[in-house]
Parts: C-alpha cells; sequence; structure tokens
C-alpha cells in the first residue's frame, strides 16, 4: 500500500510503478528512452484492446442469473438441471445478427437469445434467436446469407439489393423474412421478446429413450416492439438503448424472467410427421404439439466487466450435457462444429478457460498447449497423465454419459434441399391467422420500405414469392410499393452496380 492507503500501481508482472505521468527522457525535450518499459507496455497494451468481433452478433447485451425448474420432465430427461427443483447459475447475452459491434439496438434485425448454464455436470449452452425459425435449411447457404446482410465489397455499405436477391431466391426464407419484417423484428429491448432454441434438439432419459424437443422461452415483461418511425427517433437519441434498458432495469432490481417450456415428439413420430421436424425453416405447431411448463429463468446480476463477461462469453451449440444432445438438423449440426471454431480464432485455443466459459464443475481433459492454456498440466489433475491410457491416475471416460444411439437411415448423397419442402403453408397460417389487420399494414410497409433502391425485377420476383404464401400478401406488399413509390422513394438505380456486371434477371 502507498502512504495514502490506496493500492500500489504496478506492472501486469507486480512491481512498483514510479510514475505514470512522465515518460523517460534524456533531457526535459526529449527523445524518449526506450528503457521506458512501462510506456512501451502501455502502448502495447493499447492497441491490443480489441479482439476480432463476432462475425455475426457482434453488438450484444448480456447479464447473469439463474434457471429455476418447477415443472417434472424428468420422464423426457435425465439431465441435472432440468430435475424439479433444479436451481443453476446461467448467463445470457443477446445480440443483433448483422451491426457491427457499435451498431445502434433499436435497429430491425433478429435478435441472438444466447443461454449458457453452468450446471453440474459441465457447461450446457442453448444459443438461440428471438424467432423461432431462420432463413436457411442448408449450411452451405449460411455464409451466403450472411454476406448478404453485412456491407458490400465494394460501397462498403448494407445492401438491400444483396438482402432481397438472396431472399427472393431463397423460398426457405420467407417464414424468417415474414417475422423479420413484422413487429417481431423490432423488440423494445431484449427484455420484451421471446427466446427460441430454433432448432431440434434432443433429451433422452434414464431408460435411454430418446424424444425430439424444442426449447422456448417466453418472456414476462410482454412483448413490446418499436415501429420503424419510433426506433428512428430512439437512435436519434441513443444508441444503446437496450444496454440501458438492461442494466437500468437489473441495477435497479428489477429482475426480468422468461417462462421455460418445451415441445416434445416420440423418436418415432419423426418418421410420419408430414413436415421435416429437423428443418429450421419450420416450426411445430402448438396444437400438435402443446409446449410444457419446465420452469423459468431470471436474470439479476448485470457483469461486473463488460469485456471479460459478455465480449469474452463464448457460447456453442456443441456444449451439450447427459441427458440433452442434438438432432440431424443440418443447420445444426454445422453450428456445433462452426461456433465453436469461432470462438478459437477469436479468443483462442483453450477459449473454455476464460473465467466466464469456464464450467462451475470440475474438468479433466488431455488437451494440452495451445493460445489460453492457463491451466497447463493441472487439466489432468496429475502432471504424469498427460496421454491416455496412463497409470498416474488420469481422467477415465464415463459410459454413463454416452446418449443412446443416434437412428441415421438413407444414403450419404447430396439432397436438394430448394424441392420437396413446402415453404409456404406455415407462412400462410402465421400471415393468415396470427398477425392481427394492423400488424399486416405494419408487415407491408416494413417490406416495402426497404426496397427504396433494390432492382425492379427483384422486388416482383420476391412479391411473387409472396403470392404464393397468400395473395392478400402480394397485394398488400405491391400496395405499400406502390406508395413509397408515388411519394418518390423508389429509386431503384441509386446503388452503385458495377456496369461489367449488370443484374441478370433469369431464374
Ligand atoms: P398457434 O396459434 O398455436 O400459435 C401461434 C403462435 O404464434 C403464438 O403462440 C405465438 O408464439 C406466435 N405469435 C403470436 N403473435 C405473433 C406475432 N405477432 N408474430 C409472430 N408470432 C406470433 O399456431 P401454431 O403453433 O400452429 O403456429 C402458427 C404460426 O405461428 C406458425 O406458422 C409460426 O409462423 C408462428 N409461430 C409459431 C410458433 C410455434 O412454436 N408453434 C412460435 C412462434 C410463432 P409464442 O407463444 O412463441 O409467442
Amino acid at each position: 500500500m502507498s502512504e495514502n492507503k490506496r493500492p500500489n500501481l504496478t506492472t501486469s508482472a507486480g512491481a512498483p510503478v514510479p510514475s505514470n505521468q512522465d515518460s523517460l527522457t534524456a533531457g526535459e525535450r526529449g527523445p524518449l528512452l526506450m528503457q521506458d518499459y512501462q510506456l512501451i507496455e502501455k502502448l502495447a497494451h493499447q492497441n491490443r484492446e480489441r479482439i476480432p468481433e463476432r462475425t455475426v452478433h457482434a453488438k450484444g447485451w448480456g447479464a447473469h442469473g439463474t434457471l429455476k425448474i418447477t415443472g417434472d420432465i424428468s420422464r423426457y430427461t435425465k439431465a441435472k438441471a432440468l430435475q424439479p427443483g433444479a436451481e443453476t447459475p446461467m448467463l445470457a447475452r443477446f445480440s443483433t445478427v448483422a451491426g457491427e459491434l457499435g451498431a445502434a439496438d433499436a435497429e430491425r434485425d433478429v435478435r441472438g437469445f444466447a443461454l449458457k448454464f453452468y450446471t453440474e455436470d459441465g457447461n450446457w449452452d442453448l444459443v438461440g434467436n428471438n424467432t423461432p425459425v431462420f432463413f436457411v435449411r442448408d449450411p452451405y447457404k449460411f455464409a451466403d446469407f450472411i454476406h448478404t446482410q453485412k456491407r458490400h465489397p465494394k460501397t462498403n455499405m448494407r445492401s438491400p439489393t444483396a438482402m432481397w436477391d438472396f431472399w427472393s431466391l431463397s423460398p426457405e426464407s420467407l417464414h424468417q423474412v415474414t417475422i423479420l419484417m413484422s413487429d417481431r423484428g423490432l423488440p423494445v429491448s431484449p427484455m420484451h421478446m421471446n427466446g427460441y432454441g430454433s432448432h431440434t434438439y434432443s433429451m433422452w432419459n434414464d431408460q435411454g429413450e430418446r424424444f425430439w424437443v424444442k426449447f422456448h422461452f417466453k418472456t414476462e415483461q410482454g412483448h413490446k416492439h418499436y415501429t420503424n418511425a419510433e426506433a428512428e427517433q430512439v437512435v436519434g437519441k441513443t444508441r444503446e438503448s437496450y444496454q440501458e434498458a438492461l442494466y437500468n432495469a437489473i441495477e435497479g432490481g428489477t429482475y426480468p424472467r422468461w417462462k421455460m417450456q418445451i415441445q416434445v415428439m416420440p423418436e418415432m413420430d419423426a418418421e410420419t410427421c408430414p413436415f421435416n421436424p429437423f428443418d429450421l425453416t419450420k416450426v411445430w405447431p402448438h396444437g400438435d404439439y402443446p409446449p410444457i411448463d419446465v420452469g423459468y429463468f431470471e436474470l439479476n446480476r448485470m457483469p461486473e466487466n463488460y469485456f471479460a463477461e459478455i465480449e469474452n462469453a463464448a457460447f456453442s451449440p456443441s456444449n451439450i450435457v447427459p441427458g440433452i444432445s442434438w438432432s440431424p438438423d443440418k443447420m445444426l449440426q454445422a453450428r456445433i462444429f462452426s461456433y465453436a471454431d469461432a470462438h478459437r480464432h477469436r479468443l483462442g485455443t483453450h477459449y473454455e478457460q476464460i473465467p466466464v466459459n469456464r464450467p462451475h464443475c470440475p474438468m479433466h481433459h488431455y488437451h494440452k498447449d495451445g493460445e489460453m492454456n492457463v491451466y497447463g498440466g493441472i487439466a489432468t489433475g496429475n502432471p504424469n497423465a498427460y496421454y491416455e491410457p496412463n497409470s498416474f491416475n488420469g481422467p477415465v471416460e464415463v459410459p454413463a454419459a454416452q446418449e443412446p444411439p443416434l437412428r441415421i437411415d438413407g444414403n450419404a448423397n447430396r439432397y436438394d434441399h430448394r424441392t420437396g419442402h413446402d415453404d409456404y403453408s406455415q407462412v400462410r397460417v402465421l400471415f393468415e391467422k396470427v398477425l392481427e389487420p394492423d400488424e399486416k399494414e405494419r408487415l407491408f410497409s416494413n417490406i416495402a420500405g426497404t426496397w427504396a433502391d433494390v432492382p425492379e425485377f427483384i422486388c416482383e420476383r420476391q412479391l411473387g414469392e409472396f403470392k404464393k404464401v397468400h395473395p392478400d400478401y402480394e397485394a398488400g406488399v405491391r400496395k405499400a410499393w406502390e406508395k413509397v413509390k408515388a411519394e418518390g422513394g423508389y429509386q431503384p438505380n441509386a446503388q452503385p452496380v458495377d456496369e461489367n456486371t449488370p443484374p441478370v434477371a433469369a431464374e
């Protein structure tokens, strides 16, 4: 301690620092001395304060909380964290998909809804969205889709042309596009939206039976949304409206809650289900698979350090625990690899050792050196046990953690994901039965509002897709588009198009 009882300023190696004000110079006018290592270290640290931002879901808001199980789903799963009465510490991170780290919060976009449960059997991550479906069903399309949401390589601007070109050529996106352009595409805060596991997962019980499962998290704060006009006002005043809302609520002692529910499908029902239950562009109708109450989670503690606990948080669908597993969903299978791989790139090979990612239960493994390995040899509990099998009390496998065999059928082949799928019926139910007339009007104008500079043939192609959902859908958007045109807001040549590669209207 220094004389005034404040802690000593030290180097990162712990030695006291004589000055944090004046550089070490040869004479008052300089130049600097190379040996002023603390100055060099300070500059070097500043240069390294940013890590690569996430390619998607860069802008986020998060908090710690607790999952409490009030229902009884023990007949479906042996997961300890899901047994009646269980309480599990957790972390939630919400995000927009397309915007960069500094993007405004109140922008129309899908929201990420990522949950990490620190269970006694290891971390269980559920990395979902605020929507029950997604834009694509085959992972080959994931990178292409994301490219349409990010910046154009030449203009470095977001490109509605790219978005609608891709969507109009990808009918499987209709369901998600409709939800995105509806009221739910612009919640007023992370607390006023649902979360969905989106993919089909599975659960397995003590008897080795498997069930297919959808996860739902229903906001107890109620759904609240901005219109585009309201969001413009908000963004004009603050770009951090979500962070402010979440921070002020939790620091003020008002803890947001979400009710947890699951839909369950017996394993063999998947073979007779009229749609592919592993298709990420589809929901399971509530009438056929009624949601079952499981419990709720509450967020009650903001991070002490945003960077350490939220920017460093690494969620991955690869993190499951005994009693919970994946499904054949092709998008989920791809994310099992790609999310963990993104973290290895962004945070370092041993990113699970960062405190916010570290399991609360003991972990013992044989992964050895590499970036961020701060545990060294003790990961196995014994420095002589750094390979397996060994005679030195190294960790051994746990056969009871083996999930039941996964039934797989069919020839390894490439199956055309664009044919043989009904991309319209579920969107039609949403449009006809769920959306109220006033919300439909907002849906129409929200869509037409994004077409200000999209080439006409792309808009027409998309209108053709809306028509296949419902003639009123096409007619409504067309009318809203005509209005935009009449008001002079349609200038399809505003965006520069490379004259050597004009758009091709052919299918
Ligand atoms: P239901 O009538 O039983 O369910 C309709 C569901 O739609 C509601 O439970 C609610 O889901 C959700 N919803 C309500 N208002 C809106 C809105 N303004 N925008 C978007 N979603 C809304 O019918 P189905 O289960 O047969 O589903 C019908 C359609 O509803 C689906 O095709 C899908 O588009 C949409 N939907 C269905 C969900 C599902 O898991 N079955 C989930 C979300 C949407 P919630 O209770 O999750 O808020």
